[in-house]
């Protein structure tokens, strides 16, 4: 099944809002293992707009709508696609209905346009909209399959998750075997080192199809499959899952989609054990990332954000001689690394004191190059680790990365 999305709005081709929804659908249909050609984007100009849908015809089975069902004339999307496929279109009472409810429950006068938003094509199955009031609407003619989503995100989205991937699974991928993944996370490993390790697998391999992508500080690989039942999906995910952990056994923190901080705060919490930080370059990055979590706070007992020099002394009590001095160390360093963590574990009365110190850039400061990072971990009991990293990226990039880089070594 091939699939192609149009988008629908002049201020997409202004650059006044970006196609956010393209990227959103190209992402769902890839996981519904439909492969998306293309995506276009056009004006909200009624003989353009039927250009591209023909256009899309001839080279998609599926086509996918999104934008221009509103109440303003300038929302031609219905009428183009009622003209191409050559039917009428009707108001669908039941979205009638509800835009009718809505304007009465606010004690406004509805406008005659409105009811524009009500309308379908004849034939069509109406997508109820759950977050607002076009509805949308699910066709099938001849070899195509079309669907029409609005053009808020917030719209769009639920409308597709509930309403038209159920209709798509039934009337377009009737013949065609279901997918099933798995989500593998890996954290203190860079996308490319790790494409590189499963290169071989990568490129040799079309069943599970393999797709390491990088967000957030983490690497995800999504493996993929087609069977005709669970079991026999899994079976295939899961050897392929034994193949790739074999390579990046030391990386692979979940099989799941979570981020690390979820597995940080639900090992902790079911242990009992405590947690504390001290944050200099990510001011507080790390404690939001943790507190975050739903069930941190039997966890997390709190930390401090120390970033000038005077407040690693006063707070957290480095000696003045670690900080500054011809020979000092500086603030960028495994000693201060060590003291942060050692001390802010100290005052909290916790297990475990965290600490990140570094350079975020985008200047260097103490003639550090950007990107040096050291982190600490400090545990009851036990000699204090200290880690020295060198991260790649702008100051966001790096701030998360030593968040991310620290629970992973945590986690280890
Ligand atoms: P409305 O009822 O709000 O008029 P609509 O279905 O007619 O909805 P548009 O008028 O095309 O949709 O767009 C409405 C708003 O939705 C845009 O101003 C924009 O904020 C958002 N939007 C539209 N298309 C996209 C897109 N492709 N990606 C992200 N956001 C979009
Ligand atoms: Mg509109």
């Amino acid at each position: 099944m091939k699939a192609e999305i149009i988008a629908v709005g002049t201020e997409l081709l202004l650059g006044q809002i970006v196609n956010t929804n393209a990227q959103y659908l190209s992402q769902e249909l890839a996981a519904m293992g439909i492969d998306v050609y293309y995506q276009t984007v056009v004006g909200d100009n009624a003989s353009r707009l039927q250009g591209a849908i023909e256009l899309a015809s001839q080279r998609a089975d599926i086509l996918i709508l999104t934008g221009g069902i509103g109440p303003t004339q300038d929302d031609l999307t219905k009428d183009a696609l009622a003209a191409h496929v050559g039917r009428s279109l009707h108001i669908d009472r039941l979205a009638m209905d509800q835009i009718e409810r809505f304007f009465a429950g606010r004690g406004i006068n509805m406008t005659e346009n409105n009811r524009r938003q009500a309308l379908v094509i004849d034939g069509s199955t109406p997508l109820p909209n759950e977050t607002g009031l076009a509805v949308g609407l699910a066709l099938a003619q001849e070899d195509n399959f079309y669907i029409v989503l609005p053009g808020p995100p917030k719209e769009m989205k639920p409308m597709f998750d509930q309403q038209a991937k159920p209709w798509l699974l039934q009337h377009a991928l009737t013949d065609e075997m279901p997918i099933y993944s798995k989500m593998l996370k890996f954290a203190g490993i860079g996308e490319s080192l790790l494409e590189d390790r499963l290169l071989d697998l990568i490129d040799g391999q079309t069943d599970p199809t393999i797709a390491p992508y990088a967000k957030e500080g983490e690497v995800t690989v999504r493996i993929s499959t087609k069977a005709p039942t669970e079991q026999e999906a899994m079976e295939k995910l899961n050897a392929m899952q034994g193949q790739i952990q074999s390579r990046l056994a030391d990386h692979m923190y979940a099989s799941m989609d979570v981020p690390i901080e979820r597995i940080i705060v639900d090992m902790m919490a079911d242990r009992g054990i405590t947690l504390s930080a001290a944050e200099s370059c990510t001011g507080g990055m790390l404690m939001e990332s943790i507190t975050s979590i739903p069930g941190s706070a039997t966890m997390f007992v709190g930390g401090i954000v120390c970033y000038s020099n005077e407040m690693k002394e006063k707070l957290l009590h480095v000696p003045h001689a670690l900080l500054e001095g011809d020979d000092a160390p500086g603030a960028v360093s495994a000693e201060v690394a060590e003291v942060l963590a050692e001390n802010v574990r100290m005052i909290t009365d916790s297990d475990f004191g965290l600490s990140v110190t570094g350079v975020a850039g985008p200047g260097y400061s103490e003639r550090k190059p950007v990107g040096l990072v050291y982190v600490g971990i400090a545990q009851r009991g036990q000699k204090t680790e200290v880690f020295e990293l060198k991260l790649n990226g702008n100051r966001e990039t790096i701030r998360v990365r030593s968040v991310k880089t620290l629970l992973y070594r945590l986690w280890q």
